[in-house]
């Protein structure tokens, strides 16, 4: 029987583990195959490739690939190879662009009487570097009483220190995907907020772009589960889960929690490993 857990983050992202440390975390609950999903990084792959061989843990290499700016639309590519050229360079070229869009902020709200140490929180940041970093820096000068505010206030879409970002749409990083042999998952539907007038015919241009599934089992999808598995099979599309694991804190999934609730987790994940390989 394999118990997946196919979407997590480690230290390489916005996760508070290593990947050493995840595995050790999903031998502790259980899991028996896992995926790392890092945020635009392939950094965090290798070690954890070892971790899983020296647990005997089964281990598909993965990466989360952030698109359409910040509509929570993101694609799971699995079967990704860490040293994939075509992926590392796109993934700096994003990187730049995060700074250079936190740099645009810091200037806004700069002129608005807000100056923070961005030297600092550039240094301080790592490779996921985002608005809660702002937002957190704005907290700790007193501009803001909390993060939220920051973002309701200034940082959020519309918001007087806004900067939109320059992401590939989502097609693009599903063909991307393709195009390198990984297998493409659209992530968490349930964080995305749009219409399903908007979503579903989006669905089909990336479907026909070489989506290859959807993350079914996701804490955001929580009361729709049934909703999505019966659409993803519908449309021929593979089913997976994860639990999107960052901290260990109520924001996101705890590790193992979806293979609980994932009616047929061994069969959906046996389907993933295949169609890596045929892929690869
Ligand atoms: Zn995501
Ligand atoms: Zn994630």
């Amino acid at each position: 029987m394999i118990r997946p857990d196919l979407h997590l983050h480690t230290t390489a992202s916005d996760g508070i583990f290593d990947a050493e440390e995840i595995a050790r975390l999903v031998q502790r609950a259980n899991v028996t195959m896992f995926s790392v999903t890092d945020h635009d990084t392939l950094d965090a792959l290798p070690e954890a490739a070892d971790a899983a061989y020296d647990r005997g843990l089964a281990f598909l290499p993965g990466v989360e690939v952030s698109t359409e700016g910040d509509d929570e639309v993101h694609i799971l590519g699995y079967g990704v190879r860490y040293d994939d050229e075509v992926l590392l360079s796109c993934f700096r070229q994003a990187a730049e662009d995060r700074k250079n869009r936190i740099l645009g902020m810091a200037d806004k709200l700069k002129a608005l009487g807000m100056a923070l140490p961005i030297e600092d929180i550039l240094a301080h940041a790592g490779s996921s570097l985002g608005r809660p970093h702002l937002a957190r820096a704005m907290m700790e000068r007193g501009y803001v009483d909390s993060v939220q505010q920051a973002f309701e206030q200034y940082l959020g879409k519309g918001k007087p220190a806004y900067f939109p970002r320059t992401t590939m749409t989502a097609a693009q990083a599903v063909s991307l995907l393709r195009d390198r042999r990984a297998v493409p998952v659209l992530a968490h539907p349930g964080l995305i907020h749009w219409p399903l007038e908007r979503l579903m015919p989006m669905l089909k241009v990336w479907q026909e772009a070489g989506l290859k599934g959807i993350e079914v089992y996701h804490p955001a999808n929580q009361g729709n589960y049934p909703y999505w598995d019966r659409l993803a099979r519908q449309r021929g599309l593979l089913v997976t889960g994860g639990s999107d694991f960052h901290d260990g804190t109520s924001s996101h999934g705890q590790i193992g929690e979806t293979a609980d609730i994932w009616p047929h987790a061994c069969d959906d994940a046996w389907a993933l490993f295949r169609a890596v390989n045929k892929h690869a």
